[in-house]
């Protein structure tokens, strides 16, 4: 959100909103851990750090906001940003059926399930992705809410209920590696030992998004309509009216 709303002043506004091109627009991203990007390995971290100073995106870590009032934000560090525009992205949060027992219901209302995403004192509702939470060892927190995992335990559940319940395997995430962008040409990547970064690496998260995408011509579709606005810059008519 932060490199996007930067380059949107870089690239946007001198086209759609040639008034606005000299506005002097301040971004701060405010992470209340020491960490963007948790998933992120240290080499990887950095990059993405350096490509957010390059976008001029401000970051503050381990600063919380405390509160905001429509045009102060109060910084836990008793530092005030004055701003008219907040964007809050932390904390998902669950959406569950009335009707099951509060006592299931954890943290981000998630809800606890077992090993086969069996609801817990339940046998026949299941929960899957980012609403399930399933403690073991290696996540004792749940598993990240990212769409690999839901994806994962949507096949693996298929799996189960086409077996005796006998029969059944308990989910084991495999975690194929973490890719985010920064800004429209860069980006990192973590494959185990191996980190990629730049613009090798915001190709790869593209190309891996384009294959995800379902159907032959959805894929051509959105690959050709990306490389467009990749080359372009162009989004298309944002504006309705203008003077
Ligand atoms: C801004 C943002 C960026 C993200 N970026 C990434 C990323 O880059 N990579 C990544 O891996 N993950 C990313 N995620 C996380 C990823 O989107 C989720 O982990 C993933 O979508 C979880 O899939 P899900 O099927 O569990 O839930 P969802 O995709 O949220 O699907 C749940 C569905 O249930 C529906 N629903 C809710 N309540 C009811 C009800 N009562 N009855 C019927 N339907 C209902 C909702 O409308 C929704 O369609 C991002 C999430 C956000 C918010």
């Amino acid at each position: 959100m932060a490199d996007a709303l930067s380059e949107f002043k870089k690239y946007v506004f001198p086209k759609d909103y040639a008034e606005l091109k000299d506005y002097p627009l301040r971004i701060h991203l405010i992470s209340a851990s020491p960490k963007i990007l948790p998933m992120l390995s240290g080499k990887s971290y950095v990059n993405s750090l350096k490509d957010l100073e390059r976008l001029k995106v401000q970051v503050h870590l381990n600063v919380a906001v405390q509160s905001y009032d429509g045009l102060t934000v109060k910084l836990s560090n008793g530092k005030m940003l004055k701003t008219t525009n907040l964007i809050w992205t932390a904390g998902v949060k669950g959406t569950f059926s009335k009707g099951l027992q509060p006592d299931i219901v954890r943290r981000g209302d998630r809800l606890e399930v077992d090993a086969f995403n069996a609801v817990i004192g339940t046998d026949s509702i299941f929960a899957i992705g980012d609403v399930a939470l399933m403690k073991i060892d290696a996540y004792p927190k749940g598993h990240p809410m990212v769409a690999p995992v839901a994806n994962q335990q949507g096949t693996h559940l298929d799996k189960n209920l086409l077996k005796p319940k006998n029969k059944w395997q308990p989910f084991i995430y495999r975690y194929k590696g973490s890719l985010a962008t920064i800004g429209k040409k860069s980006a990192v990547a973590d494959f185990g030992t191996l980190h990629i970064w730049d613009l090798i690496a915001w190709f790869l998260w593209s190309t891996i998004h384009l294959m995800s995408i379902s159907g032959f011509k959805n894929k051509i579709m959105v690959g050709l309509s990306w490389a467009s606005s990749y080359f372009t810059y162009d989004k298309g008519n944002r504006l309705i009216i203008r003077k």
